[in-house]
């Protein structure tokens, strides 16, 4: 298993509050210009074969969908320069523990998901000819973060740019995951980008590493069942997806023109206070121009839904 990697030097200075303003300042530009550093994102497509998660309105396994979906981000990110590990990809991990596990010594985690409704909400159709359950009054996209997360201002600050970079695109967030009408309520973090705080979830909290899980969307709905099956729109969320990240993680393109690893991810003294605290944000994050008009196939109901294995996706 791959460890840490260390990208920065060591400072060997004497604190006082001039030189120590000095060294986080320097040590920063060190950080940005260290070559080889490359930040590395674990991918994770959450379920698996044998347990597959939640079915879709027209019985499509959850699974499949979080796989076209990871690939497809795994691909974005890569197009940015950031490394990829996927986890999962195979659906075959034995655990929910070994996901994180395998994560371990990345920058961060981003495990992909649909989503599903409560069962108490959901209505039978006929899907050609076989009994599907739906729900077509929820939808939308959500991110969410552990309160336990080892780097919890990183994981909500990854979630928001995510959130942000999707809304920019035209994707809708969810609304409802505040205050369902079944199910159990989330707390919100970031309304605005519909990220909110999930503390059980194994992926999120039993790592070393800022994380994420991401649910795309409701596959229940039938209408956004087919636009998460969109094959043009599958690869503009993942654009959105590896642009948020991408803006979160890293600061400024540097001279080589590739990105820089920031390195506010990590507590550093804070020159005024002496106190532990996060550096600010990243300022830089436009890579590309992506705002382009969100492509929407059409919302007929009686079409076939393009099959999640047929769509062509990036290896
Ligand atoms: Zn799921």
């Amino acid at each position: 298993m791959r460890r840490a990697r260390s990208c920065g030097g060591v400072i060997d200075q004497r604190f006082d509050l001039r030189s120590l303003m000095m060294i986080v300042f320097s040590g920063v530009l060190a950080f940005l210009a260290s070559p080889g550093c490359a930040v590395e994102v674990a991918v994770d497509a959450g379920h698996t074969l044998a347990a597959h998660g939640a079915s879709s309105a027209r019985g499509g396994r959850e699974f499949d969908f979080n796989r076209v979906l990871a690939k497809r981000v795994s691909h974005e990110l890569g197009l940015r320069q950031l490394d990829v590990r996927p986890i999962n990809f195979d659906g075959k991990i034995e655990s929910l523990a070994a996901r994180p596990e395998q994560a371990a010594g990345a920058d961060f985690f981003i495990s992909i998901h649909h989503d599903s409704v409560h069962a108490d909400l959901l209505q039978e159709w006929d899907w050609q000819g076989s009994p599907q359950t739906y729900s077509d009054d929820y939808s939308g996209f959500a991110l969410f973060v552990s309160h336990d997360s080892p780097d919890l201002a990183t994981s909500l600050r990854c979630a928001s740019a995510i959130g942000a970079r999707l809304r920019r695109l035209g994707f809708q967030p969810a609304r409802h995951h505040a205050n369902p009408p079944s199910g159990t309520p989330r707390a919100v973090a970031d309304a605005a980008n519909a990220v909110h705080y999930y503390d059980k979830l194994v992926v999120l909290y039993r790592t070393t590493l800022p994380a994420v899980l991401f649910e795309a969307g409701v596959i229940k709905n039938r209408d956004e069942e087919l636009l998460l099956l969109d094959a043009n729109r599958q690869a503009r969320m993942a654009d959105g997806i590896a642009t948020g990240i991408a803006a979160c993680l890293y600061a400024a393109q540097g001279s080589n023109g590739k990105p820089q690893r920031a390195a506010p991810t990590a507590t550093v003294p804070t020159p005024l206070s002496g106190k532990q605290g996060p550096l600010p944000a990243p300022r830089t994050p436009a890579f590309r121009p992506f705002d382009t008009p969100l492509h929407r196939p059409s919302r007929t109901r009686s079409l076939s839904p393009p099959s999640p294995f047929s769509a062509p996706v990036p290896h």
